[in-house]
């Protein structure tokens, strides 16, 4: 899976984003829809339950 913007070629670190291919930024601009599921991941960003 590309893990980068398909736009600016930015990194991206939240899944949602590198499963649309691009970052929010660019996403916004080029008018990709992103998921509802989205909030789910800032709400918890990091699951640790070692
Ligand atoms: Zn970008």
């Amino acid at each position: 899976m590309n893990e980068r913007c398909n736009r600016c070629g930015r990194v991206l670190k939240n899944p949602v984003y590198v499963e649309i291919g691009y970052g929010k930024v660019c996403a916004a601009k080029e008018g990709v829809t992103v998921p509802k599921h989205e909030k789910k991941n800032v709400d918890k960003p990091v699951e640790k339950e070692n």
